[in-house]
């Protein structure tokens, strides 16, 4: 038996002589009782080369530790003509080229060739690589590649699966294993971030399970139902509220003794004491409520009226779905369609400035009303006459007159195109079904088209999660973050699973038109219709609208808005909220009041 340091030597010299054939052009392989091997991959045909004599192998071919390759009935290495010669012939190779595939006698037995005839074909490899060129083996290190490739191909990608796409693939709703998971998970708790439990599935005796909403209406859509249908974020927690990490030496038990296994608990970012705060004060209004934490994008309240009992949605589906007049199942904060009143001279006074660089020079003496040049006429809010104005104090008085001299003095190209930078039209960051905001101004439309959108009436229409999320850009240093729902997701018994991260959207404004929209805003509290807001003990800015619109029996009628922020102080805003009661008159009359309310939960 030889031993380590000589069959390594015997490998060395033996690649040395492959390298100085190949070199030469000559095949490695041919014509030394070899079949088909590649030293690079250690790959070949099986029981083949002959092993030479002495090698240490035991039957069958064990693996000489000292190679590369040495599978058990694997291949060897090729043998060298000179040294086979004599002891172990090679077998012919056949002008087919099939020769190379042959299996070789065994060295041990020397028995004969699995193909007849081969032995005794009487042409000695040694002879053949001496006198003819030998094919490339190119071709076969090219498969072997090619098939290592696949594999890690498809080791990668099966990693890629699990890690990343796992959850989008699950997640869909046309995958219906969801459907299977709740055969085996009883779904998972929602609950507030502060510890308030939203919804759980309670379990009689008979195993029928019911799906429970302790706070009733207060969270309808945003928590949602989850039978007829799914919304809110029963739909959009579906997957996590059907997956159990609970306790695996548990969840294995539970398995097979047939029991469904807890499935996690969503810890959503709403915060019960805002939220009941916020459904109170809407009181008996229609309309919503929505409160951003701007700095995170986490939504800290989400209400909207009229709502509907979701512990009852499935006896009271038709009664709901037959009642259109009242939309109860509409999700007002996201899918509401309102005109935005004076919350919209946000947008008309940053295209001022963006135009004009700046607002120093501008004032306007207020009578009241505007009378543009075909006789359309203008009214400031309940006939009021401002008087003189500079520019911030036209937007703290929400002055209408003011804000048509400024809409003239833009085109319906630039008021277009700062609503389009300020996501009008577009996409906006929340996986729950919402409603764009939308524009319409063209460059023919009419002066008095042109100057009613300037002070938010006219063909536009946003919903209060659009005007929050615009207020929370302001302050945000002008970045919108994407809207979280879910805080993050723990196991039945608490144990911490995973959390969404808080990510950046967009910046919709630079830092010094933030600061700008900042300081107007500041300045409805301090001098204009926010004064409600003025003189707490937190910091408060905001803008206010009163939308009129006309009813279906064709009377005037005017939605309240309120958007703005608060916080300990003007660099550390906390709370963004946004509040529309439908009818509800003047801004400053209802929704200042309750968004006042909220703030004042928080602070
Ligand atoms: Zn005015």
């Amino acid at each position: 038996m030889k031993g380590y340091r000589d069959t390594q030597a015997d490998l060395e010299e033996e690649i040395g002589r492959d390298v100085e054939n190949i070199m030469r052009g000559n095949d490695v392989r041919s014509g030394r009782g070899s079949a088909w091997y590649d030293p690079e991959t250690g790959k070949g045909s099986g029981n083949t080369a002959p092993a030479r004599g002495g090698c240490g192998r035991t039957g069958g071919g064990a693996p000489n530790t000292s190679r590369r390759g040495g599978r058990a009935g694997g291949p060897q290495r090729p043998q060298q003509p000179g040294r086979n010669a004599g002891r172990n012939p090679a077998p012919a190779q056949r002008a087919d080229g099939r020769a190379a595939q042959a299996p070789a006698p065994s060295a041990r037995s020397g028995g004969p060739s699995l193909i007849p005839g081969m032995e005794d074909s009487g042409i000695g490899g040694p002879k053949k690589r001496k006198s003819e060129p030998e094919p490339s083996r190119t071709p076969y290190v090219f498969i072997s590649y090619f098939f290592v490739l696949i594999f890690v191909s498809l080791i990668g990608y099966l990693v890629y699966f699990n890690v990343r796409l796992k959850d989008d693939v699950l997640n869909s709703p046309y995958n219906k294993r969801q459907n299977a998971l709740a055969q085996v998970v009883t779904r998972g708790e929602l609950r507030s971030a502060d510890g308030t439990t939203l919804a759980y599935t309670k379990t009689d005796e008979d195993g029928e399970e019911t799906r429970v909403y302790p706070e009733d209406e207060m969270y309808a859509h945003v928590i949602g139902y989850a039978s007829n249908g799914k919304s809110g974020l029963e739909s959009l927690a579906n997957y996590e509220l059907l997956t159990s990490h609970y306790n695996l030496i548990d969840r294995i038990i539970n398995e097979f003794r047939e029991v469904k296994n807890p499935g996690d608990t969503v810890v959503t970012t709403l915060n019960h004491e805002l939220q009941e705060a916020a459904y109170d004060a809407l009181g008996s209004y229609d309309g919503a409520v929505i409160a951003l934490d701007p700095k995170t994008g986490d939504c800290l309240a989400m209400v909207s009226k009229p709502d509907f009992d979701p512990n009852t949605i499935e006896e009271d589906w038709e009664e709901i779905v037959s009642d259109s007049g009242n939309s109860q199942l509409v999700n007002r904060a996201l899918q509401g369609a309102y005109p935005p009143g004076s919350t919209f001279k946000i947008v008309t006074a940053l295209s001022y400035l963006r135009t004009y660089g700046d607002a120093d020079d501008f004032s306007y003496d207020c009578e009241g009303t505007y009378t543009l040049k075909g006789g359309d006429e203008v009214h400031c809010y309940g006939g009021t006459a401002h008087g003189e104005e500079d520019f911030t104090g036209a937007f703290a008085n929400s002055c209408n007159c003011a804000f048509s001299e400024i809409g003239l003095d833009l085109s319906a190209g630039q008021l277009r195109e700062t609503a389009k930078s300020l996501l009008f039209g577009e996409k906006l960051p929340i996986r729950l079904n919402y409603r764009k905001s939308s524009f319409s101004l063209e460059d023919s439309s009419s002066d008095f088209k042109l100057v009613q959108t300037a002070f938010g009436q006219g063909d536009t229409l946003i919903s209060p999660y659009y005007i929050a999320l615009l207020a929370s850009a302001v302050a945000n240093d002008g970045v919108v973050m994407q809207t979280n729902l879910i805080d993050h997701i723990e196991t039945a018994d608490g144990d911490f699973v995973s959390e969404p991260k808080r990510k950046e959207y967009k910046r919709i404004l630079s830092s010094e038109e933030a600061e700008e929209l900042k300081e107007l805003m500041e300045a409805v509290v301090t001098d204009g219709t926010g004064g409600k807001l003025d003189g707490e003990d937190y910091y408060a800015a905001c803008k206010t609208g009163s939308a009129e619109y006309v009813k279906a029996d064709g009377e005037l009628g005017t939605h309240s808005w309120f958007v703005g922020f608060a916080g300990e102080d003007e660099d550390d805003i906390g709370l963004v909220v946004a509040v529309i009661a439908e009818n509800g008159g003047s801004g400053s009359g209802t929704a200042l009041p309750i968004a006042k309310q909220v703030f004042e939960a928080y602070y």
